[in-house]
């Protein structure tokens, strides 16, 4: 198929939307956010970058609408997408793969909702706004977890009631699955052997981190759980904590709802430094001296190559440890501190290699003798493309 693809990821006050080409070049992006108030507002990235007007109050199907109009006033689009990719976050045990959307599929979505109330609904308010711009034009779903879905029951499993898991759901589903899975297909088109057979540790880490063990192609650990909210240090979450908070912050006076919104936003970086959960201002912070913001980067490094060794106990090789995300592909400081405490594990890195980000090296870091390790930037909107074309092409 040599139409255009278009791919969407709707949160709850935003949309980002991207426009691919033929062989999924991508051509344009562009970001709505502070849609529903009156300072809704998009830009577009092409060659260069335009802010275009919304209406005050602009709700996601405005947003897409004024976005795509945009996209064919200046004949970037010129006829409709052979497919549009729609990032899910929650598909629950239902999904395992990308799939085209019909109405099962919608209520499917809707069924996952309350185990991602944040997100599944306003995933739901993208498709439907597209299959209304777009009736005849197919609408393909990929689900952060679907990748996950290959974790074997022990690492997938909470040691809580039983009953909890069959009646409720409650288990491990893991999240960042199109990333990791970018990483494993990168990695092994690197190594130049096919993707059944590489196995390697995926770190992904940007605004939210979580890490994966993938074994001969297959994620069979990771460190996200029910929710995005478990494992490691974020941005503004907590990651791990002791279950037992909850009941002690209950009787401090806290309710529910303030517990969990501050273990998801204001916890994690943003918590730990009382400043930002950007870690490119962390580490400018901590190099003028400011100690939380030293500590805030020293737990972050410390909970990630905790972590690291932890996925070692599901891999039977390791054809490498990668850093993605924009911390991951950036932070020459976090991948030093995190790397430097796995020496017992087999991995050192050459500091020179590390600095350039693997420049030139094919990503690779790590020193003569080490486990290999490696920097790989992330393509989700790719993937979420290539899985559109792919379906919209078996669909027409
Ligand atoms: P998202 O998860 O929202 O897509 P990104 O993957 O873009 O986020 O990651 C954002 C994080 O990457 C921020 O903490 C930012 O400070 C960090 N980052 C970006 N560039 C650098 C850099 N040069 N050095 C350190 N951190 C960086």
């Amino acid at each position: 198929m040599q139409d255009h693809v278009l791919v969407v990821n709707c949160g709850s006050s935003s949309i980002k939307l991207a426009l691919y080409g033929p062989e999924d070049r991508p051509i344009a992006s562009a970001l709505a956010e502070n849609l529903g108030t009156a300072e809704a507002r998009a830009t577009i990235r092409t060659n260069e970058k335009t802010a275009i007007a919304l209406p005050d109050h602009s709700d996601h199907e405005q947003g897409l609408a004024a976005i795509i109009d945009w996209l064919e006033a200046n004949r970037m689009l010129q006829s409709a997408p052979g497919a549009v990719g729609h990032r899910v976050v929650h598909g629950g045990e239902r999904f395992s793969e990308s799939v085209v959307i019909d109405e099962a599929v919608t209520d499917a979505i809707e069924e996952c909702a309350d185990l991602a109330p944040l997100h599944n609904p306003v995933n739901l308010t993208g498709i439907r706004a597209m299959q209304s711009l777009y009736p005849n034009v197919t609408q393909v779903a990929v689900f952060d977890t679907a990748f996950h879905q290959t974790l074997p029951s022990h690492a997938y499993l909470y040691a809580l009631p039983r009953h909890w898991y069959e009646d409720w759901g409650v288990r491990r589903y893991g999240f960042h699955g199109t990333s990791h899975a970018c990483m494993l297909q990168t990695l092994s088109g690197r190594l130049k052997q096919p993707s059944r057979s590489t196995s390697l540790i995926s770190a992904h880490l940007g605004n939210g981190c979580s890490i994966t063990a993938i074994e001969q192609g297959q994620s069979v650990d990771t460190s996200m759980g029910l929710t995005p909210l478990e494992g490691l240090i974020m941005g503004t979450r907590s990651g791990d904590v002791d279950p037992g908070l909850f009941d002690f912050l209950q009787r401090k006076g806290l309710d529910p709802t303030t517990i969990n919104q501050t273990l998801n936003r204001e916890s994690g970086l943003r918590g730990l430094s009382g400043k930002t959960n950007d870690m490119r201002a962390l580490e400018q912070a901590s190099l003028d001296g400011d100690e939380h913001a030293t500590v805030a980067i020293e737990a972050f490094c410390f909970r990630l190559a905790r972590y690291i060794g932890a996925m070692m106990a599901s891999l039977t090789h390791c054809d490498g440890l990668v850093f993605t995300g924009g911390i991951g592909e950036n932070s020459v400081r976090v991948r030093e501190k995190t790397v430097a405490r796995l020496a017992m594990l087999g991995f050192t890195l050459d500091p020179e290699r590390n600095r350039s980000h693997g420049d030139g090296q094919q990503g690779a870091i790590h020193a003569d003798g080490s486990h290999p390790v490696y920097v790989i930037p992330t393509d989700e909107e790719g993937m979420i493309a290539a899985d559109a074309r792919t379906l919209g092409a078996q669909n027409v």
